[in-house]
């Protein structure tokens, strides 16, 4: 028998989700994921304490804020998997969910809520500093006490790069941001704003050779590219602004995409280009990228999956 609805990972919005077809008595199958897009739980889970989700107003941990969220889907009657889609069908209905674990599942409705990734640079310093002055979300992050009135770089040379800088300019002493080439690739606007800001300054042609420190991030070791030349930047952050990679791969090319590659949703829903499909959080949201715009979007898909399927008379 199929499905009324799965859902395809287990954030925030795939866990909002969870919790409003649940209590609408659709009985959701969630897959959770395992490796092939992060963890179980999601972005939230690598991180320290969250400041700015509602409702904690001394700030929570991204552990305690999923397990609360997880609870609160499985209280509801959702069914949780602990692995990974492989690859599904969406050509035919009801559409097939294949995981990791061999087993095929028929769907009528489908939430994909997988995420994106942050792309991280491969240095072996970078994973004994990430969260220990090293994070890949400004907004998140850069309100921090260990940041205020602290040298930061950002390393990038996009518009997230130069958003970054800006957004960080409130916290920190001195903003460097940390280019590989000699301009930048961000839109001529955003180039201009960082030009002009007193308190941003560009390294240009400079790579990260290593992350120095005691316990804490306490500098960046560079390189010019052109000359070879090696130099001690002192920050006491750094945030890797180099992209992020939605995670569709599974989708196998079966969903519209954004030239971005994040999916495509129609404006204001959360409908992608093949009907009964939806797409919530982060694989769809270029822009945002927060727990809370990505619960919302989960609550969204919900909503919008229990009026299409109510409308076909569930399947
Ligand atoms: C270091 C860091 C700190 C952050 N701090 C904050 C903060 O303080 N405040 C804030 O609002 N936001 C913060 N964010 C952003 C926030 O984490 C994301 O916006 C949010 O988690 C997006 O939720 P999501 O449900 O869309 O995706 P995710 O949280 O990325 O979850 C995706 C889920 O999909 C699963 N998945 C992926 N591929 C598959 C597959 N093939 N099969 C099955 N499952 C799959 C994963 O296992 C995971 O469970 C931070 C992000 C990072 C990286």
């Amino acid at each position: 028998m199929s499905e009324r609805l799965i859902i395809i990972g287990s954030g925030p919005s795939g866990l909002t989700a969870a919790i409003y077809a649940a209590r609408a008595n659709l009985a959701p199958l969630l897959f959770e994921g395992f490796q092939a897009g992060g963890i179980p739980g999601g972005q939230l889970m690598i991180t320290t304490t969250i400041e700015n989700f509602p409702g904690f107003k001394d700030g929570v941990s991204g552990q305690e804020l999923m397990a609360g969220m997880r609870e609160q889907a499985l209280r509801f009657g959702t069914r949780m998997l602990m692995e990974d889609v492989e690859s599904v069908n969406l050509a035919a209905r009801p559409f097939t969910v294949t995981s990791t674990g061999g087993d095929t599942y028929e769907a009528c409705s489908l939430i994909i809520s997988t995420g994106a990734t942050a792309r991280r640079l491969p240095i072996e310093s970078e994973k004994k500093f990430f969260g220990r002055g090293i994070s890949a979300c400004a907004v998140c992050d850069g309100a921090l006490p260990v940041f205020r009135n602290k040298p930061i770089a950002v390393i990038g040379g996009g518009d997230t790069a130069v958003e970054e800088a800006l957004h960080l300019s409130k916290f920190g002493s001195k903003i460097h941001i940390i280019h590989r080439r000699d301009s930048l690739r961000a839109s001529t606007i955003m180039q201009q704003r960082a030009l002009a800001h007193q308190k941003i300054e560009i390294l240009w042609n400079k790579v990260v050779e290593e992350f120095v420190g005691d316990k804490l991030l306490g500098g960046i070791r560079l390189k010019d590219t052109r000359t070879g030349e090696t130099s001690l930047l002192e920050v006491a952050g750094a945030f890797e602004a180099i992209g992020h990679r939605p995670n569709t791969a599974f989708l196998g090319g079966q969903l519209r995409l954004t030239e971005a590659g994040y999916i495509f949703t129609h404006p204001g829903t959360t409908q992608t280009s093949v009907e009964g499909v939806f797409a919530a959080g982060d694989v769809q949201d270029f822009r945002y990228r927060q727990a809370i715009t990505a619960a919302g979007s989960g609550c969204m898909a919900a909503l919008d999956a229990q009026k299409w399927l109510t409308e076909r008379g569930f399947c």
